[in-house]
């Protein structure tokens, strides 16, 4: 029998990543958008508060487990911003986001450029859950300052992956959705919940 698992967010392409995976352990996922679950502000300072706020926010509408993510891009030479921000970064989408990064970095050499993109998954069992699992990944980068790739979203084109001589927006959704900071964080994910039973 599979149980049912709220998924904290709108975004197809989430929900077809997450819910692959978790079908294999029995869970199935359903957006939130099913029971009208209204968004909440993200009002944390890092990414593991801002998932469970949206975590939170699915169990207490629905009464059911939920998943929750939050995720962004952290550069070195602007003192781990966007952070947090990087959706909400320029105010204007993400053409406007990727042209104020480079415009940041612009005397920043190359060298210098490192950056990470950060992924926080949460699974709540219920509301008060004093527990939730909180799994984390880590995709190490360099910002660059001309758009490389068409595939992805967000900074993927600025987002060299130097060992592979590629952008974010240079690999195919299979390949970066085996090793992109979302897909190390929803494993870690997996293995907990298989783990728990
Ligand atoms: P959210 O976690 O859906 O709120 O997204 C956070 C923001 O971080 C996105 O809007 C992007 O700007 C950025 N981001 C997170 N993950 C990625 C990624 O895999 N590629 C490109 N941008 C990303």
């Amino acid at each position: 029998m599979s149980r049912k698992v709220v998924l904290a967010s709108g975004n197809r392409g989430k929900l077809r990543e997450l819910g692959a995976m978790l079908e294999s352990i029995g869970i199935e996922v359903v957006p939130q958008s099913e029971f009208d679950v209204p968004d909440i502000e993200e009002t944390g300072l890092t990414f593991v508060e801002n998932a469970i706020l949206k975590a939170r926010n699915a169990c207490e509408h629905t009464g059911l487990p939920a998943i929750a993510d939050d995720s962004g891009i952290e550069v070195d030479a602007l003192n781990g911003q966007p952070g947090i921000y990087s959706a909400r970064y320029s105010g204007q989408g993400d053409q406007a986001n990727n042209e104020k990064l480079v415009a940041e970095l612009a005397d920043v050499p190359p060298e210098q450029r490192t950056a990470r993109y950060r992924a926080a998954l949460v699974y709540m069992r219920h509301a008060a859950d004093p527990a939730p699992i909180i799994a984390e990944g880590v995709w190490e980068g360099l910002v660059i300052s001309e758009p490389r790739g068409e595939n992805g979203f967000g900074y993927d084109p600025y987002f060299l992956i130097p060992e592979l001589g590629k952008t974010g927006a240079e690999l195919d959704s299979e390949q970066k959705n085996r090793i992109s900071h979302r897909a190390q964080a929803l494993n870690k994910l997996v293995d907990a919940l298989r783990q728990q039973g």
